[in-house]
Formats: structure tokens, sequence, C-alpha cells
């Protein structure tokens, strides 16, 4: 029995304008669910969703963050800007950041510090690419990431890592391709990424964090990646901006909610 609430997140990439977003997500503002969901829009719209959002349980959250905390950095957008218009997670690491804009382990470890400093949930994103999983060298690469991103924080982190920090597993072959993981070959690098995370935090620690898999997740392969036992959510690309098509992903993510709660 899994003890970890799934969370569902969609990445609206660079995509608008508002009237699509909100539209994409209209009808689950209206429902109560027991899993959680995030949206992740452009930054330009993160203060509206917020506002779009309003009493409603879906959380909003940034697709980047800066690894600064203020000052001449022209264009960028700091961890404490996003949480005072509302956000209450940041995306670290995504692959599209990784191969199109340098962003480095050493970068994705700052922005960590940032986005806990700020009061909210790092998503901390590895994944291997197509030649590293031919080579066979997909856990060194996961290990290499995840180590280099969370081995340096302080003990004060470290603790508040433990109830904030959350993993998403996307392998970079399974973006935007349709070709998702298998269900069986997902959960078994999950299993890799929380005994990982054990040397990292200790057993106990490790069993709480959510490990996220994204990449081509759509309403049909939902239920069995969510129903494996390391699999505790989703990150949502293209599928996040279909309305019907997202409200079946978060619905099924629900039923795993409940039943946690019976
Ligand atoms: C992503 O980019 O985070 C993602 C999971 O995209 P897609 O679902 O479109 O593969």
């Amino acid at each position: 029995m899994k003890e970890r609430v799934p969370l569902v997140i969609a990445n609206w990439k660079l995509h608008g304008g508002i009237d699509l977003l909100a539209g994409s997500i209209a009808t689950l503002v209206r429902k109560k669910f027991a899993a959680r969901i995030a949206v992740c829009p452009p930054y330009l719209y993160v203060r509206e969703m917020v506002h779009f959002l309003g009493s409603s349980q879906i959380m909003v959250g940034t697709q980047n963050v800066s690894k600064y905390e203020a000052g001449a950095y022209t264009g960028e957008t700091s961890a404490q800007l996003i949480a005072e218009a509302g956000a209450k997670l940041c995306l670290v690491g995504h692959s599209e950041r990784r191969q199109m804009f340098n962003e480095t382990d050493a970068a994705c470890a700052i922005k960590v510090s940032r986005v806990l400093a700020s009061g909210m949930m790092p998503i901390l994103c590895i994944g291997e690419n197509e030649q590293q999983r031919e080579a066979g060298v997909t856990h060194d690469v996961l290990s290499r990431q995840l180590q280099n991103t969370l081995k340096d924080h302080s003990s004060e982190e470290k603790e508040l890592l433990a109830n904030k920090l959350v993993i998403a597993y996307e392998p970079v072959w399974a973006i935007g391709t349709g070709l998702a993981a298998t269900p069986e070959d997902a959960q078994a690098v999950h299993e890799f990424i929380r005994s990982e995370l054990a040397v990292l935090y200790g057993e106990e620690t490790a069993r709480k964090i959510n490990i996220l898999y994204g990449g081509s997740a759509n309403k049909s392969n939902a239920n069995e990646l969510l129903g494996k036992p390391d699999i505790d959510g989703l990150l949502v690309g293209g599928a996040s901006l279909d309305p019907e098509h997202f409200m079946q992903i978060c619905l099924l993510a629900n039923n795993y909610a409940e039943s946690l709660q019976e």
C-alpha cells in the first residue's frame, strides 16, 4: 500500500494565451480532489492563474526559477517573486532547460535552495537521453544528477527537503514523442531513484518523497503507471492542454488518492 498522496502536474510549456490555459482546467476548478493537482503556466500567467483558481485546491507552479535572488539579472524571475505571486512549486532542471538553456546540476542545486527558502516545493526533473539509455548507463546518469544536485545542502535544507522535495523522472526520449516508458520499466527506475534517495536522506524520508513519472503520459497509460508502487504521480506536458484528457488523468490519480483514505 502506498503512503504518498498522488500528485499530477501540468507543464504547459510555452503555450497560451490565458483563454486556452484557463479552458484546459475550467472543469477541474469545480471538482474536489483527494489527489494533489498543479499547473505550471508560463511566468506571465502565474498571478492570473492563482486568481482564476481562487479557492480551488489546484496549485500553481512555474516551469523554471532563477538561481539568483535579486539584482541586475535582466530577464530573470526569482523564487521570492514567484512565491509572492502565489505559486506553491517550481520545476527545476526540466530536460528542455538542460538541453536548450545549458542548465547544469550545479545551477539546479542553487535553484532547489532558492525554491526551498521561499517556502515552495522544488520538483527536480531528472532523466537519461536516448544514447545514455542505449549505452545502459541510465542508473549512472540519474545517480549523478541526484548526487550533484542534492548532496551539498545544509542540514536545515535537508530537513525542508524531506517534506517538500518531489522528483520527476522524465526519460528524455519519452518527452513529447508519444513513446512513454512501460509501467514496468518506469517502476524499476523509480525504485532505483528511491534507493538513491535513501542513501541521501535515509529510508524513512525516502519513503515519503513523491517520485513522478513524465514523458508521453496520457489517459491511456496513466492508470497502469499510477498503479505501480513507486510511481506517485505524473508530470504531463502535451496531454495537459486537452481539458477532457487532463481531467481523465486527474480522476485516475484521484482514485488512487481516495484508496489511501479508506
Ligand atoms: C514534459 O515536458 O514535462 C512532458 C512530460 O511532456 P509530454 O507529456 O508532452 O511528453
